[in-house]
Order: structure tokens, then C-alpha cells, then sequence
């Protein structure tokens, strides 16, 4: 592929996304509800999730990728192959793909929208860090 980031993401001429952004589209929702469905048949959605709980989960895997960087980020105890922060950032990312396929939540779109606008903002987006 070839073109600038923002042309890689929207179409120059009628500002739908790019082939890019409609394949990262598609392929972060494919596995969204490959992952929610496993999610499912194990059970962590038999009963009403509670939207606050999820959203706690999300950040207690990022607390655990903090954990992971301060004991020397080692290989992570279930998937060897992968450091403990990038093990536990997946973990974080899967918990959003889970909720968001539970709750109708467009993510991936929201994702391609966003870092978009980001682009327009200012430095630091105005602020100190
Ligand atoms: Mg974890």
C-alpha cells in the first residue's frame, strides 16, 4: 500500500474509509466476536453484565501490564513466547473486543474516527503531557 497515514485511512475524494481502515474494520470485529462467542460459552456472560465491572477489568489488565514492567516485564506465565506487558495489554484489548461485541459497540470505526481526529489536534493536544 502506498499514500500518506491519512490517505491510507480515508478515501480523498468522498471521505469513506480506506481499504486500510476497512480491513482493520473488519478484521478487529472478525475477531471481537470469534472472542465473544468463547467468552460466552464459558460463561461470563450468563447473566446481565455490568457495564462498570467490565470497564473495571479493562483497567485491571492494564494494572497488571504496569506489574508485568515492574518486575522486569518476563516472559508472560501462560503464552511464554510473549513478555508480560504485551501479554497483558492482549488481555486488555480482548476485554474491550468482548464488551464491545456485547453491547453493540462500533469500536473499530470509533478507533479509525478518533485517531483521525487526533491528527487534527494540537501539539500534545494542549496539553502538559
Ligand atoms: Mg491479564
Amino acid at each position: 500500500m502506498n499514500g500518506t497515514p491519512s490517505t491510507l485511512i480515508r478515501s480523498e475524494t468522498d471521505g469513506a474509509p480506506s481499504l486500510s481502515a476497512a480491513l482493520f474494520i473488519a478484521g478487529f470485529n472478525a475477531v471481537a466476536q470469534s472472542h465473544h462467542t468463547a467468552m460466552v460459552s464459558k460463561g461470563f456472560w450468563d447473566e446481565d453484565r455490568n457495564d462498570s465491572e467490565a470497564l473495571m477489568l479493562i483497567v485491571t489488565e492494564i494494572a497488571e501490564a504496569c506489574e508485568a514492567i515492574r518486575h522486569g516485564n518476563p516472559p508472560d506465565d501462560k503464552i511464554p513466547e510473549f513478555s508480560g506487558i504485551e501479554a497483558e495489554l492482549s488481555d486488555a484489548i480482548l476485554r474491550i473486543m468482548d464488551l464491545a461485541q456485547g453491547r453493540g459497540l462500533r469500536v473499530a470505526e470509533a478507533l479509525i474516527a478518533k485517531m483521525e481526529y487526533n491528527k487534527t489536534r494540537a501539539h500534545k493536544h494542549g496539553k502538559a503531557f
